[in-house]
């Protein structure tokens, strides 16, 4: 007979840890007898990653989901909008700048606009609003929108230390979620493989019917114990090294970009994030290209004054995922499952949806949990291999000329899938029946930034016949004009609204 899930045991309490708990607890845990019993352990002694403060639009319709109040994340975590990623220099390195925004460009699904764009770099700027919106510093709402909504998509960045103690303290108070603070030594196996129970160091054991490894880069239950074999992606994406800072801002009243800003470097980029008490930023790279000595120069010439009396910590990390993330009993989230640089802030966003589908999916016994193990892997493995696919977008088709630009364009150092979207996107771009998976994370929308923003121009010239839309194609462009004409007129400046609309709460 195979046995019920009723405990759900989740080691690990950074971000991925208390999501996850929040998310299945919310939908599992009551107070009743049958409902299922969520227990998360942290140790005291093993510190969080401690950043991962760019999120994705998903955070919106997560935080609700879990029950907690947009004002209260924004009061208690400085958070603030982001409305999409802002890539500068990583074109030719001399200042040049396009956006990824969250809103899709007007037309979108009726009408590619691209073959009637003045300049295929400008894009973003052609079709769409909201590059002009952050340009201008203003944040996507006014005082007229309720909580949640906007003029224009968006996602947060948030203090990560301020969130995992907010996500703790709603798991704990009001979702049932059961919380140990000790460090597991020992993961201890079942006859047929799978965890039985974990040690901890001061003797104790905890035994659970199924367990969510949220510890990290160390892995320690699907990585250690279950042995699933981690699959390498650095010869695809280079960077393996991150120096991170929290930079205050010279005056409190400074203005706060709503978006996360890149800046390409001679061999990796800068985060910038923007929150209301204070920055956070670091520079990820490769170690194979550049020494940490150069990154902190790097760092320090970014900043400027701004850096001084601060030191940066720094992360080495080794980008790629787990081969299966749901093995027997035991599932990986957060870094434990995998995790490649932030440039696109995809690990939160993995936290979530996986998070979400074993609440959704939460296995009645063992037997069904290997059904729901196979599906899960299947799809977490397809998502994996488009956000390297994505990433790697930003990096081929640069002009760079330093050598670590130009090896991004090795073709040893492409997939084959993003070789095969580049041969078609030759004579026309990306469109939704690309990417047309139910469980698709990027839209057609994302690679049209991108690939355009790089100054990819596929040669529309081959299927001109498809290309008759001149007039309709013009009017939309048009039409963008008046609504960002429109927008920057009302839309209020980010810190302004965020500050006016926090005291009309209290
Ligand atoms: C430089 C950098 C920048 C990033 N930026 C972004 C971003 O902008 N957006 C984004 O979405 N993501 C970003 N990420 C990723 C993001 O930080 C993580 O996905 C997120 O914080 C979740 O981390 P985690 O909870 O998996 O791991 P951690 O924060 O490392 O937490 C691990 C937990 O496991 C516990 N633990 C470990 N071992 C044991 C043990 N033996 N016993 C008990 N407990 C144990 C620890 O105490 C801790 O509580 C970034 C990551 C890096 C490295």
């Amino acid at each position: 007979m195979s046995e019920m899930i009723k405990k759900i045991v989740i080691v690990g309490g950074g971000t991925a840890g208390w999501l996850t708990a929040a998310v299945i607890a919310a939908r599992h845990a009551t107070k009743s007898d049958k409902s299922l019993q969520v227990v998360l352990v942290e140790s005291s002694d093993i510190p969080t990653v401690g950043v991962g403060e760019g999120t994705w639009p998903t955070m919106k319709n997560t935080i609700q989901e879990i029950g907690i109040k947009e004002s209260d994340l924004f009061s208690r975590c400085h958070a603030v909008f982001k409305q999409g990623g802002k890539f500068v220099n990583w074109v030719h390195g001399d200042g040049d700048f396009y956006y990824h925004p969250f809103t899709v460009p007007l037309g979108y699904g009726r009408l590619d606009l691209a073959p009637y764009v003045s300049n295929i770099e400008d894009y973003a700027i052609e079709s769409n609003f909201q590059h002009h919106i952050c340009e201008a510093g203003l944040a996507p709402r006014t005082m007229a929108e309720r909580e949640f909504n906007g003029q224009c998509n968006y996602a947060y960045h948030l203090d990560a230390g301020a969130f995992a103690e907010m996500l703790k303290e709603h798991c704990k108070q009001n979702l049932s979620v059961e919380h140990v603070i000790a460090t597991v030594d020992k993961v201890n196996l079942r006859e047929d493989g799978g965890i039985g129970s974990i040690s901890m160091v001061d003797g104790e054991d905890l035994h659970g019917d199924m367990f969510v490894d949220c510890t990290g880069f160390a892995s320690l239950l699907l990585g250690k114990a279950l042995g699933v074999p981690f699959i390498d992606a650095s010869d695809c994406l280079f960077n393996d090294t991150a120096l991170a800072l929290q930079v205050p801002y010279a005056d409190p009243t400074d203005p706060i970009a709503s978006h996360t800003i890149a800046t390409g470097q001679n061999a990796g980029w800068i985060w910038d994030i923007g929150l209301t008490h204070r920055r956070g930023v670091g520079h990820v790279y490769s170690s194979k290209f550049m020494s940490d000595d150069e990154a902190e120069a790097n760092l320090r010439a970014y900043l400027g004054e701004a850096a001084d009396g601060l030191t940066p910590r720094k992360i080495k990390y080794e980008s790629g995922h787990r081969e299966k993330f749901w093995y027997k009993n035991c599932v990986a989230v957060g870094m434990a499952a995998g995790f490649v640089e932030p440039l696109e802030a995809t690990a939160i966003m993995l936290v979530e949806i996986s998070a979400r589908y074993i609440a959704d999916n939460m296995p009645v016994d063992d037997a069904v949990m290997a059904i729901t193990a196979k599906r899960f892997n299947q799809q977490m493995d397809y998502r994996w291999q488009r956000i390297i696919d994505f990433l790697k977008l930003h990096y081929m088709l640069t002009k760079r000329p330093e050598p670590y630009w130009q090896a991004h364009g090795n073709p040893d150092s492409i997939p084959e899938s993003l070789k095969e979207d580049l041969a078609i996107w030759k004579t026309r771009g990306p469109t939704s029946s690309d990417f047309d998976s139910a469980i698709e994370l990027f839209p057609a929308a994302s690679y049209q930034y991108v690939l355009y923003g790089m100054g990819f121009k596929p040669d529309f010239d081959k299927q001109s016949y498809l290309y008759q839309q001149n007039d309709q194609a013009q009017q939309i462009i048009q039409r963008n004009q008046q609504i960002t004409q429109q927008m920057l007129q009302t839309l209020p400046p980010h810190r302004d609204f965020i500050e006016t609309w926090l005291a009309n709460q209290r």
